[in-house]
C-alpha cells in the first residue's frame, strides 16, 4: 500500500523524477536505457521496474502533448503568414519530429511512473 514505504515518494514527485528519466522511488538511478528501454531494476534502490508495459500509453500521451504544442503554431503561421508550402514543411515537420522524439521516452517515464505508484503488477513479471 501507498505510505507503507517510508522512502515511498508522493505520486507527483515519482512522476516528475520519472519524466526526467530516473528511477520514480529514489530519484537517483536511471529508469530507461537505449532510448525507450525499461531497465529490470533501479542501479540505486534496486526497485524493479522491467515487468512494467507502458503500451500504447506513451506515445498516446505524446500524440496528445505534441498536437496540443503544435497545431496552434501551424495555426497561427498558417493565418498570419501564410508560408510557402517548402517553408512551412521545412519548419513544421522538425518541430514535430524533434518534439515528438524529445518527449516519448519522457511520456513513457510518466506513464511507467503511474503503473509504479498504482503499484500495478504490471503485465510481465520478471
Ligand atoms: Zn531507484
Amino acid at each position: 500500500m501507498a505510505g507503507t514505504d517510508p522512502k515511498r515518494p508522493s505520486t507527483p514527485t515519482a512522476i516528475f523524477r520519472s519524466a526526467l528519466g530516473r528511477c520514480p522511488r529514489c530519484g537517483q538511478g536511471r529508469l530507461l536505457h537505449h532510448y525507450l528501454k525499461m531497465v529490470d531494476c533501479c542501479s540505486v534502490c534496486g526497485e524493479p521496474y522491467g515487468h512494467y508495459r507502458t503500451d500504447d500509453a506513451a506515445p498516446w500521451l505524446t500524440i496528445l502533448v505534441v498536437g496540443h504544442l503544435t497545431v496552434p503554431i501551424i495555426l497561427i503561421c498558417e493565418i498570419n503568414f501564410h508560408p510557402p508550402i517548402a517553408l512551412a514543411l521545412a519548419i513544421y515537420l522538425p518541430l514535430i519530429v524533434g518534439l515528438t522524439l524529445f518527449l516519448l521516452p519522457r511520456c513513457k517515464g510518466i506513464m511507467a511512473a503511474i503503473l509504479w505508484a498504482m503499484q500495478a503488477e504490471g503485465s510481465e513479471k520478471i
